[in-house]
């Protein structure tokens, strides 16, 4: 490994790829991408649980210039992960990337205007600017429970799923009701002798949806302006998602509770069943699943749903005692319990000019221009920071205009011969509150809900409040005023 680069990429999933890409594009050779996992790819090779598959329509949810051949309108897993491994194969990526790079501290030295990288067993490395792809979602948590490490059996968290261990046939609970326990559970209720479903608050569950595309239609859709045409189809009808999400809780009545609830009533007949999965909070305060399968295996008579009234006491040798007192005598134990997000934003320590310390920066709530930069922090731009989340749509759309930001800061540097551009703190205050204005008329805000959109301040930091062409159009240029070059 060379000690000293112009760009440094950390992590290696769709935000360290598209970075890649747009440095590629520049010309910008100087580059390496430092991956903490042996192998590259980020969300959908690490996650391989049963069941794994996008929420939101593939030919969307892909990089806009790299169209694919999908088999079905949401891809699975596997097909998520030929997708990685082609964008990587075709842009040459492996040979930009140091896998088994875990990167635990980066600090700005002013003097010679480059961030020095921190990196397990792999000592130090220069780079005139980072771009933190290191995933809002890649590090799995898992809250303590009283008893836990007692535990006789086997236990595994989702995102990093034990294939080595059968579970057909065992007794199995998994604890967690979100997106990840949505599709692991219709996939292996027929096969597990028990599922004990441990749910916090339930999920507001709409139709799927899905579809398989014809040989036909997959052929067509090699062509590249029909492609395009779909694209453009599930794009704006996904947008019509953020009326109801923030405008117009008569749309978010019509278009997402009443469908909820008819969704609920015709696959749930056991009134005392639907009581328990039906949410209190309004819909789409916490991700909304889409699922037609879920309900149905809640029915299946190996499985038993526990809510909040009925739920863990303490975990034992065994298994699992209720607070009602039942023993569940268990095999395995599956954790779907998420992500650690909001609070602890970046997995590794952030030291920028003037000794400034990110997580001390963020010890309110995390915060930055654009979900990108922040102030003290030249030449260190974050994907999928904070404010950037996108729960309607494609988070690669996202992320793609950030790159945008991140292309033309670059460049302007270079134009004006500077060595480090950093966000003024006085634009970064006027975005971020902006940002919590528009927030406040959000259902993630106003629906009643905890979740983890929310930091432990009470503000929503992990979504942004609005249509993602908004966000595109901030992104799409930049504006000079809003920072300082030396
Ligand atoms: C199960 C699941 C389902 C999802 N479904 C959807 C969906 O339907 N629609 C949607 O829009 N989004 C979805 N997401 C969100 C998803 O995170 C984004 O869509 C996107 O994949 C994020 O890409 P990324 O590159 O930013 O992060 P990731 O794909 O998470 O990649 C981050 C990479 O950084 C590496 N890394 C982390 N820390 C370090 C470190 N200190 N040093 C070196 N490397 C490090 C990680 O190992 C990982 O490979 C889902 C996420 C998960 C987990």
């Amino acid at each position: 490994m060379q000690k000293e680069y112009q760009v440094i990429i950390i992590g290696s999933g769709f935000g360290g790829q598209v970075a890649a890409i747009n440095l590629n594009k520049q010309g910008i050779s100087d580059y390496l991408i430092l991956e903490r996992k042996h192998t590259m790819g980020g969300t959908w090779v690490q996650n391989t649980y049963p069941g794994a598959a996008v929420d939101i329509p593939s030919p969307l949810y892909s990089i806009a210039r790299e169209p694919f051949n999908w088999s079905q309108l949401f891809a699975g897993q596997e097909q998520l992960r030929e997708y990685t491994e082609y964008i990587i194969r075709k842009h040459k990526l492996r040979e930009k990337t140091s896998t088994d790079s875990n990167v635990t501290k980066i600090e700005w030295i002013e003097s010679i205007y480059k961030w020095r990288i921190h990196i397990v067993n792999k000592g130090i490395v220069h780079a005139q600017f980072v771009v933190n792809a290191s995933g809002p979602l890649s590090n799995p948590t898992i809250p303590k429970f009283k008893g836990m490490e007692s535990f006789q059996g086997v236990t595994f968290h989702s995102g990093s799923w034990d294939h080595s261990y059968d579970y057909k046939g065992k007794r199995a609970a998994i604890i967690g009701s979100g997106a990840s326990a949505a599709q692991i559970i219709p996939k292996i209720a027929p096969d597990v002798a028990e599922l004990h479903i441990l749910q916090r608050t339930p999920p507001w569950v709409m139709p799927r949806y899905d579809y398989k595309f014809k040989e036909w239609q997959r052929s067509i859709l090699k062509n590249k302006t029909i492609y395009k045409l779909l694209r453009l189809c599930i794009y704006w009808w996904l947008e019509l998602r953020v009326i109801g999400l923030k405008y117009s809780k008569t749309l978010l009545k019509l278009l997402g509770r009443d469908i909820a609830i008819r969704h609920l009533n015709s696959q749930i007949k056991d009134p005392e069943l639907r009581k328990k999965v039906k949410p209190k909070y309004t819909i789409g305060c916490k991700r909304v699943i889409l699922s037609d399968t879920l309900y149905p295996s809640y029915n299946l008579e190996n499985v038993s749903l526990y809510d909040k009234t009925s739920g863990i006491k303490e975990i034992t040798k065994t298994g699992i005692t209720t607070v009602t007192g039942e023993e569940l005598g268990l095999d395995l134990i599956i954790y779907s319990t998420g992500y650690n997000t909001v609070d602890n934003a970046l997995p590794y320590e952030v030291i920028g000019r003037d000794g400034k310390s990110l997580a001390e920066e963020w010890e309110d709530f995390p915060r930055a221009y654009l979900g990108t930069s922040v102030p003290y922090f030249p030449n260190l731009f974050m994907i999928l920071g904070p404010n950037t989340g996108i729960g309607h749509t494609s988070a690669i759309f996202i992320i793609e205009s950030q790159l945008k930001y991140i292309i033309n800061s670059i460049q302007l540097l270079n134009k004006l011969k500077k060595k480090s551009i950093e966000v003024k703190e006085s634009a970064e205050a006027r975005y971020t509150e902006h940002i919590h204005k528009e927030m406040a008329s959000t259902v993630w805000q106003q629906g009643g809900c905890n979740s983890w959109y929310k930091s432990k301040s009470g503000k929503i930091v992990a979504m942004f409040p609005g249509f993602s062409f908004t966000f595109r159009r901030w992104t799409k240029k930049i504006k000079n005023d809003d920072h300082k070059v030396s």
